[in-house]
């Protein structure tokens, strides 16, 4: 497949404002690649090379990008800057500059889609002494080949820039249009994905192999499962109600692991999916000590105190993102690992398996004390007693209970009522905090119009639609520094238009792709014809009342890891009910 087709569609995306049109344009460009090709397709239009959980980036800085693009146009590096000091965007710069070169006498070979996803591959694995001058090399090598509109996104993705926003679940649907001309593949491309996480993977194996290849995929250790997640309710009453006799589990505020052994290799990753083996040696070591040769199993990793046994919430154990001083915290702030779930044992999956099955299993393999041990656990068809051991769990510091179905299999990538959260709320709060996305700024008044940035407008997930809904604008919560912060992460991602997949009535100072998800406060939720978040002929939209930040970009989450119009929908009739 051509590049320069590739760089086509892509022109289309990048001008469309609605997501079908959107969902049309990808599937016919899937249309158009080879079984072999796919793969590498979908990976460019997640804006990545390799599935995330294998940690592969370009590592190419802007400097090196212009240095790139001079080489390539034979321009002088400094027209290269001045030209990007005046367009804001190197894709631009290297489409005009690639321009003036379209006169060459010897035309060079047309790239391929092979050919540019090898160059970003190579660039990618390039490291050690000389690494920057090879990365230059290999991209400007490209460019020198690329036609105008090719340089463009060539220069965009090698940045991290490509800025197409396509999310998971519109390319699930194209695929499943290009291969059989509507949705009706997107459950079961859905269920490779959530077992496997790898996209790429699971494109490839439906054009090369066909559906019936889909049905039959399983776990495998070493590829992370997506992982299973929790609704709420709430009370205890309502929890009974549900789902009668359960297991109520302690809901520790830690670092969520899946933890992956194979033979002597270890993995472990983030909710997000990302490899966290780095963080966490201790944790690491503890696996290693396992009899099992494979096994994947997850839970809440936190630090404590030594002296008092006392739990630390997340904000400390995230100390340890720093990885040059990991030894060094890893001294002060022992860790634990609170096992609470069991999905694979040497040869068996046990995904598919009841809650109870899974926890007895578990139960024979991590023992009390150890740094793995298992959650805390009690089973109860009492709302009562369940009452208790909250009161208990909050006392002790934790965030609440986790009530799981006794007969639920794990839902990869799924929140069900099979786990249901219950927290501890605040008066005159909601009784949860909201993950909200990012979708653009207000230039500030007053006070603020020294930063350039007075509020966010902030959006949840709209997951049917694959669509950002805005439900608040944010003004509050965030320090001085933050918000200068925030304004200089948000300038990179700005948009010229509305993101496809945003769906907004206010129109923002500035727009920004949706990227960035922040953990906010409200106090209730109301209705607002202001907003579009569950915003129907017969309703207005739903928005928060004084919401405020209570954490900076969370990066543990991806846009479609924020909360769901479903979910407020959820909130705002529990609220009713109180
Ligand atoms: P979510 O992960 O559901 O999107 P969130 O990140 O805001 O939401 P919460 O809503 O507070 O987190 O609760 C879910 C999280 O609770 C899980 O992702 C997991 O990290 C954590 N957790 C703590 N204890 C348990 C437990 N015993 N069982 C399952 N999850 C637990």
């Amino acid at each position: 497949m051509k590049f320069a087709v590739i760089a086509d569609y892509f022109e289309k995306l990048e001008a469309t404002t609605k997501r079908l049109e959107m969902f049309d344009i990808l599937s016919e460009l899937f249309k158009k690649a080879k079984p072999s090709e796919i793969d590498k397709l979908v990976y460019i239009c997640q804006e990545r090379i390799k599935p995330p959980y294998e940690g592969i980036e370009i590592g190419m800085a802007e400097k090196m990008l212009e240095k790139a693009i001079a080489r390539a146009t034979g321009t002088d590096l400094k027209k290269v800057s001045s030209l990007y000091k005046k367009k804001g965007d190197l894709g631009l710069v290297a489409e005009a500059l690639a321009s003036k070169q379209s006169f060459k006498l010897v035309k060079p070979k047309e790239l391929t889609l092979n050919d540019v996803y090898e160059g970003f591959l190579k660039t990618a694995l390039t490291s050690g002494a000389g690494a920057v001058e090879r990365k230059i090399s290999i991209i400007s090598g490209l460019l020198s080949r690329a036609n105008p509109k090719e340089a463009k996104y060539i220069s965009r993705f090698v940045i991290g820039r490509l800025r197409l926003g396509i999310g998971d679940p519109t390319i699930m649907d194209s695929l499943s249009k290009a291969k059989v001309g509507d949705r009706s593949l997107r459950e079961k491309i859905e269920r490779a994905y959530n077992l496997c996480s790898d996209l790429g993977l699971v494109a490839k194996t439906l054009f090369e192999k066909g559906e019936k290849a889909l049905e039959k995929f399983k776990v495998t250790p070493g590829k992370p499962i997506r992982m299973a997640l929790a609704e709420r309710l709430p009370s205890s009453k309502d929890i009974v109600k549900k789902i009668g006799k359960c297991a109520v589990e302690a809901k520790y505020d830690g670092f969520r692991l899946q933890c992956h052994k194979i033979g002597k290799k270890v993995f472990l990753f983030s909710r997000n999916l990302e490899n966290m083996t780095h963080m966490f040696p201790e944790i690491v070591d503890a696996v290693k000590r396992l009899r099992h040769k494979e096994i994947i199993f997850e839970g809440e990793a936190l630090t404590y105190n030594e002296a008092t046994g006392e739990l630390y919430p997340f904000q400390v154990t995230i100390t340890r993102k720093r990885k040059y001083e990991i030894e060094k915290v890893a001294e002060e702030l022992p860790l634990r690992m609170f096992v609470f779930d069991l999905l694979y044992v040497d040869g068996k999956d046990y995904t598919q398996e009841p809650y109870i099955k899974r926890r007895k299993k578990l139960e024979s393999i991590f023992k009390k004390e150890d740094i793995l041990q298992p959650s805390e656990m009690i089973i109860t068809d009492n709302p009562e007693e369940i009452e208790r051991f909250f009161e208990k769990e909050v006392s002790a510091g934790l965030e609440g209970v986790m009530a799981k179905r006794l007969d639920a299999p794990y839902s990869a990538g799924a929140r069900n009522y099979n786990w249901i959260k219950l927290k501890r709320s605040y008066k005159g709060e909601l009784a949860d905090t909201i993950d909200v996305v990012i979708v653009g700024y207000l230039k500030g008044r007053g006070m603020r119009a020294k930063f350039g940035i007075g509020a966010v407008l902030v959006a949840v997930y709209d997951d049917k639609e694959d669509v950002f809904k805005t439900i608040a604008k944010v003004g509050s919560g965030f320090s001085e520094e933050q918000w200068v912060e925030l304004r200089k992460m948000l300038d990179k991602i700005a948009v010229k238009h509305k993101p496809a997949r945003v769906d907004s009535l206010i129109k923002p100072d500035v727009w920004v792709e949706p990227k960035y998800v922040i953990t906010v406060n409200a106090d209730e939720i109301t209705r607002s014809p202001l907003h579009t978040a569950g915003r129907t002929e017969k309703h207005s939209g739903f928005a928060l009342r004084f919401p405020r930040a209570v954490s900076f970009i969370r990066f543990d989450k991806k846009p479609e890891d924020a909360n769901t119009v479903k979910e407020i929908e959820k909130m705002f009739k529990m609220q009713k009910k109180k």
